[in-house]
């Protein structure tokens, strides 16, 4: 048997529903702060992720899907969306057409990491990006953005973790006193730090291994060798979020893996989903537009992980599993020969925005009434027998019993009753 492949998941009924839920919450949030969606292709040139995101990151290291095309191209399946968008608005020059862009996203990702629990190899992730402005103001955004969705979602188990890397000055500065302090300490690291001490020192801070960390620990602050201006930045970055009631923590050891981050960087975690604890991360990037070869576009961004979020409203017991959508309306069809009426019926109800099913199986009337009740129909329609050679047609209330008879032509009729019925259950909720 064909099986999809390992890290991808397939997504159906009732699992859609929580999708299409997020979403929502999403698309009115992100709208509300007025930024409109950006969709990107799948694939990109690599080049751009490598440039972009930097040739001694995990991402572009170890995880992306790149291949040889048939034309010699080679391509990469987008492992995040910050170089896409960034990509997109230099070729289009709408950072010369607007000072500023605003950008929104929802969209699948591919990272050929080992599959998990919330760790996949397609995912999904929604995020924004702004471009054009240095304001902290737009730093904090993107963290009030996300909160806002997360505390929208009903979530309560998670915090906000922020930090600053400053300019590339500073942090070069940095990176000097820090690799002089792991000098004599280097043959007590991992493997792996072993390496990052050569290629990416400041990701030895990402390390989740005992022997890094303690060593981390103890590690001098990139937040102390930040200039002034630096930590002006954070500064007013820190008085917004505590201005509007965002609590949050810093934590000195958020690096980050890639390269294009400079000031806020920062990350939300959850304790309601295991190991994989990062719902969401992001920060500013000053410096991924000069690496794509154009000049200097001050940006901010985050990206949040919707398997992880999902996750963690399962596991926060959000979702009501036992609660089935209801239909309002299942068509019966009272014998045989009058499929085709039953069919059309149907159709002008389902023209009127009401859910409506009727059946395709030729059930017997019994069967047609137990699917109507097993989809929660809140109406039957019969159509059928004695009263359609009269032209009547029978609706029937599931709950009570009660039946209406209607004139076949008096779709109106029928949809006040089914509309009034929706509106009351509506006020009873
Ligand atoms: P990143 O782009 O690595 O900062 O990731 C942002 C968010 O995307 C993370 O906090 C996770 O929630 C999510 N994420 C990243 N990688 C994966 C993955 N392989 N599977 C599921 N979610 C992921």
């Amino acid at each position: 048997m064909i099986k999809a492949i390992k890290g991808t998941k397939d997504t159906f009924s009732p699992e859609i529903e929580k999708w299409h839920f997020l979403e929502d919450n999403v698309r009115i949030i992100l709208e509300n702060f007025n930024y409109t969606e950006i969709r990107t292709p799948i694939f990109e040139e690599t080049s751009l992720f490598s440039r972009g995101i930097g040739e001694n990151t995990d991402i572009v290291g170890k995880e992306m899907y790149s291949f040889i095309d048939k034309s010699e191209n080679n391509v990469t399946l987008k492992p995040e969306m910050t170089a896409s968008v960034m990509r997109s608005v230099i070729e289009h020059s709408l950072h010369r057409n607007k000072p500023l862009n605003k950008f929104y996203y929802i969209s699948p990702m591919f990272r050929q990491e080992r599959p998990q629990a919330g760790r996949l190899r397609q995912f999904h992730q929604f995020g924004a990006e702004v471009l054009g402005s240095n304001s902290p103001y737009l730093d904090a955004e993107m963290i009030i953005m996300p909160y806002m969705i997360l505390s929208n979602l009903g979530l309560e188990n998670f915090k906000v973790k922020i930090n600053s890397l400053g300019t590339p000055q500073s942090r070069e500065k940095y990176k000097i006193i820090l690799k002089e302090y792991l000098t004599d300490k280097f043959e007590e690291l991992s493997e792996e730090s072993k390496r990052r001490f050569e290629t990416n020192i400041l990701r030895i801070f990402d390390s989740k291994l005992e022997q890094d960390i303690q060593i981390m620990n103890n590690a001098p602050k990139l937040l102390d060798y930040l200039s002034e201006e630096d930590l002006n930045h954070f500064e007013t970055v820190k008085n917004i979020l505590e201005n509007t009631q965002i609590d949050f923590e810093i934590d000195t050891k958020l690096v980050r893996g890639l390269d294009y981050y400079t000031h806020t960087t920062f990350e939300i975690v959850s304790e309601s989903v295991g190991a994989q604890s990062a719902l969401l991360g992001g920060g500013r990037y000053n410096l991924l537009s000069k690496q794509l070869g154009e000049d200097e576009i001050p940006a901010v961004g985050f990206a949040a992980g919707m398997e992880r979020i999902l996750l963690a409203m399962t596991n926060e017991k959000l979702f009501n599993e036992e609660e089935q959508p209801k239909i309002p309306l299942y068509v019966v069809r009272l014998s045989e020969d009058v499929t085709a009426q039953a069919f059309n019926l149907a159709l002008l109800f389902r023209m009127d925005g009401i859910i409506t099913e009727v059946d395709y199986l030729n059930r017997s009337v019994k069967a047609q009434m137990r699917e109507a009740n097993r989809l929660g129909a809140k109406f039957t329609l019969l159509v059928g027998g004695e009263e359609f050679q009269n032209e009547k047609i029978i609706l029937k209330k599931m709950e009570t019993g009660e039946s209406e008879e209607f004139s076949i032509d008096d779709t109106d009729g029928i949809l006040n009753l089914i509309s009034k019925s929706e509106y009351e259950d509506e006020i009873e909720e």
